[in-house]
């Protein structure tokens, strides 16, 4: 028995059932073809696997991702290296090992995020070693009107621009630039800026997703950069390289660099940054065992 109340007229059904059924339908459409699009473009452009070896060895090895992982990163470094254009400057040449190393630490970054995130822009430059950039800064002139400008001159290993490109000096981004047990990676540095940047500038926090608690990371990281500084003046070194007491953003990108070049030792240090870290890239470095990190509990021979 249908009860009065609850007749609803036959055609509005069949509407609402096939606006519904059309919407998923559309939706499931996209993804197929998208889906079909990257299979399309690994098939015919995926890093050759004798090179994805060479970087993997080289570049990747004290990472220890799992098998499952390294898939996942040859195809994100794979359609990486579609998008963007590597050029050289300053002499440099860039061939394909480096085009390859490039990609795969900056995809590192979004192994468990998606190719957008560094989306909105294309070129990586690359020269051969530190290079040199004026900046002119124009003070607020204030209500005398006298405006200042400040002409700087700098010295750089790397910079990343919001909408523009990233630039790397090769002599710091080669996977032998550093010795083992330092937590210093100018590509994971000048990438996590990019996503920084993906909402403005480089204030040390990037969109987070949904569930984590902006308030929550403004004070975590806070009290760290104030911790960073109290530490420099008391000249005690721990595994947030000093120069991300320059301001916040610097800060992200130098914990980036210990979240995943040294998991073990941040997370004894700076716990609360750490979880941050692993909500923002969800990954756990700190349970793979990083080759060049230390041992829980053990950072005697540290250095
Ligand atoms: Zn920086």
């Amino acid at each position: 028995m249908v009860c009065e109340g609850h007749k609803i007229n036959e055609s509005e059904r069949f509407t609402w059932n096939f606006r519904e059924a059309h919407r998923g339908r559309a939706v499931n459409l996209f993804s197929r073809l998208q889906h079909w699009r990257t299979q399309r473009q690994l098939r015919r452009r995926r890093i050759p696997a004798q090179l994805w070896r060479q970087v993997t060895e080289t570049a990747l090895g004290h990472y220890r991702l799992t098998a499952r992982e390294l898939q996942r990163l040859r195809n994100l470094a794979s359609l990486f290296l579609q998008q963007k254009i590597i050029n050289g400057a300053g002499g440099q040449e860039v061939d394909d090992t480096m085009r390859a190393v490039i990609a795969a630490q900056a995809c590192l970054l979004i192994l468990n995020l998606d190719l957008d995130w560094f989306g909105g822009w294309r070129e990586i430059i690359v020269y051969p070693g530190s290079f040199v950039v004026d900046r002119i800064d124009h003070e607020d002139p204030g209500a005398a009107g006298l405006g200042v400008v400040h002409e700087q001159r700098a010295v750089l290993d790397g910079e990343a621009w919001g909408r523009g490109p990233v630039i790397l000096a090769w002599d710091d981004a080669r996977p032998d630039a550093h010795r083992h047990g330092e937590a210093f990676n100018v590509i994971l540095h000048e990438f996590a800026h990019k996503l920084d940047m993906l909402n403005g500038t480089a204030n040390g926090m990037p969109p987070l997703h949904p569930g984590m608690d902006q308030q929550r990371w403004t004070r975590v990281f806070t009290r760290a950069f104030d911790r960073l500084h109290a530490q420099i003046e008391q000249q005690q070194l721990g595994s947030i390289d000093p120069y991300g007491a320059e301001d916040p953003g610097e800060f992200f990108a130098v914990a980036t660099e210990a979240f995943f070049q040294t998991p073990r030792q941040l997370y004894r240090e700076c716990p609360d940054v750490y979880t941050q870290l692993a909500q923002f890239y969800r990954q756990d470095p700190r349970q793979r065992g990083t080759g060049c990190d230390y041992p829980d509990g053990d950072s005697s021979d540290a250095g």
